[in-house]
């Protein structure tokens, strides 16, 4: 007989300890486990959600830039749209613009004829009248008639010259002047404006000389408008001059040639000296200015000479005279610099 637990007993108990504990600590890791895993969950799911959030707003922002992208495109659509209609409106303007200059070129064309052909047959006779009386049988003209007949050809080359100018005008605004630009030797054009000027001045006891080397380089230059510019330039000079000289002069500067035209006349106050380049401005003073003019010609010059590559300017005093510059490109640039000398043309 035993007395309490049998050894089978004990060791089952024991047995039975170890594995309850075990039990219990299998079931302790597993719950350490589990909760291990849900949190891992529920971090994986946090992170789902926030993606799905930043998808959810990625896919917002693609639908407004969509629709920005849209309301671009519409935008661009009625730009264009404008744009074709402006070209349109553009080129019909371009069109009226084009016919216009046409009518008004062919108007001036028939106008300067119509006008010019009378009048250059009323210069022409009212001339012969006066210095070929041989024409008309030798009979000599009352001298009432002859001052008569002075006036009515001054008159009209005044009219022809407004005309010119005029016209000229008109092609210089319109930008179709064309220069014929050739090498020019300015000695000789400036020898014939001297002789020019000793012509207008007649008997007034005004000296006329040249400041100009025979040598000069050529300028490139259209010898038409070169010598309009000059004749305005010297007629001007021998208009407002009463006593003392009228001087041409020219010397190469570098790579052009500069050319003036002096004189010892009335001046120019300087707050008159800037606007008498603009077309229709002279100076008010009517006293003495007392001949008829219309103020075209220092802007037809400096239109002409700024077509050249020029620049025109002038240097005066009021009641001491007056000089007129402007310049023009030399075919090529002088060796040295030209020195000036003086002589006196024709002299
Ligand atoms: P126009 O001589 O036909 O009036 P211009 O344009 O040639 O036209 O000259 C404009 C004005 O400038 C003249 O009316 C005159 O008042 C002034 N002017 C031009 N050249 C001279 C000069 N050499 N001396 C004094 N005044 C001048």
């Amino acid at each position: 007989m035993h007395s309490g637990c049998s050894l089978p007993d004990e060791k089952f108990a024991r047995f039975r300890l170890l594995a309850s504990r075990l039990v219990r600590f299998l079931l302790l890791g597993l719950a350490a486990l589990a909760r291990t895993g849900a949190r891992h969950i529920r971090g994986v799911r946090e992170r789902a959600v926030a993606a799905a959030a930043q998808a959810e707003r990625c896919a917002e922002l693609l639908r407004q830039s969509q629709a920005d992208l849209a309301a671009a495109l519409h935008e661009r659509d009625q730009f264009h749209e404008q744009l074709r209609r402006q070209g349109l409106a553009l080129e019909a303007a371009r069109a009226a613009a084009e016919a216009a200059y046409h009518a008004k070129a062919s108007f001036m064309a028939t106008m300067s004829h119509e006008l010019r052909t009378p009048l250059n047959i009323i210069i022409g006779f009212s001339t012969a009248m006066v210095e070929h009386p041989e024409i008309y049988e030798g009979v000599p003209l009352p001298p009432a008639f002859v001052a008569d007949l002075r006036e009515i050809r001054r008159s009209g080359e005044h009219l022809l010259g407004l005309i010119n100018d005029i016209l000229d005008l008109a092609r210089v605004e319109a930008g179709r002047i064309e220069l014929n630009r050739d090498a020019l030797s300015l000695a000789p054009l400036l020898d014939e404006m001297l002789r020019t000027a000793r012509g207008l001045l007649k008997d007034r006891p005004i000296r006329v000389r040249g400041e100009y080397h025979g040598t000069l380089p050529p300028v490139l230059a259209d010898e038409t408008r070169v010598r309009q510019v000059l004749l305005n330039l010297v007629s001007n000079a021998c208009k407002f001059t009463s006593v003392g000289e009228v001087i041409l002069g020219a010397h190469a500067d570098g790579p052009e040639l500069t050319i003036w035209v002096r004189d010892t006349g009335i001046g120019i106050a300087a707050a008159d000296q800037a606007r008498i380049f603009n077309h229709f401005e002279q100076v008010e003073d009517s006293q003495l200015r007392p001949y008829p003019s219309t103020g075209l010609g220092l802007a037809i010059s400096r239109w002409l000479i700024e077509l050249h590559g020029g620049r025109i300017w002038l240097e005066s005093e009021l009641g001491k005279g007056s000089t007129f510059y402007f310049t023009l490109p030399c075919t090529q640039v002088a060796d040295g610099q030209e020195m000036l000398q003086a002589r006196a043309v024709g002299a």
